[in-house]
């Protein structure tokens, strides 16, 4: 995972280090976000997009309410678009993130070698998208850059839907003032 480049003007750079630095995230003291991402998995094995939509569906109901943003509609396409809209430097291979209609789009397969995503990652797009939503209905971040406190934010959701520890984020710097995720150092926790 690697950081969007810093904005070059003075009023933006500052909104994007505000975000840089909103690492922590409320995360909702009970399991009904664990229960709906179980539902989701469920619902891949048998590998209809409805079901897969309607448990999404549920699980962006709990996380709006908790989080007290409107509701983000959702859309579960079976292959990626060969075509298809990306946001400034970042390739998002999963899903994407309208901010103007509120429509979060996941996909159940690559577009180039048609691999079916796995739960883990299809859970972590759906919290990576939530998080650009929240960026922009709650926090008040509305070109949703991906930043430090960005991915800190999404790993704090999914670790918590997922049922898993939350491990510390190391990372290191990147040309063009970005960071990337040291994922080694990450993963032996120190
Ligand atoms: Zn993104």
């Amino acid at each position: 995972m690697l950081t969007d480049r810093p904005p070059s003007t003075a009023a933006l750079r500052a909104r994007f280090l505000e975000s840089d630095r909103l690492t922590a995230l409320d995360i909702p003291n009970d399991d009904r976000l664990q229960a709906s991402a179980e539902s989701i998995h469920s619902a891949m094995h048998g590998s209809t997009a409805s079901s897969v939509r309607h448990a999404c569906t549920e699980f962006l109901s709990v996380a709006s309410g908790f989080y007290l943003v409107r509701q983000p509609a959702i859309r579960v396409l079976a292959a990626r678009p060969l075509r298809v809209r990306e946001g400034g430097s970042s390739i998002e291979l999963f899903g994407d993130y309208d901010p103007e209609t509120m429509l979060i789009r996941l996909w159940m397969r690559t577009a180039i070698r048609k691999q079916v995503t796995s739960f883990g990652t299809f859970l972590s797009t759906l919290c990576h998208e939530f998080c650009h939503h929240l960026d922009c209905q709650r926090f008040g971040f509305r070109e949703s850059w991906h930043t430090r406190g960005f991915y800190e934010r999404t790993a704090a959701l999914y670790h918590h839907a997922r049922g898993t520890p939350v491990k510390p984020l190391f990372w290191v710097r990147a040309p063009g003032e970005r960071w990337r995720i040291d994922w080694p150092r990450t993963n032996r926790g120190a």
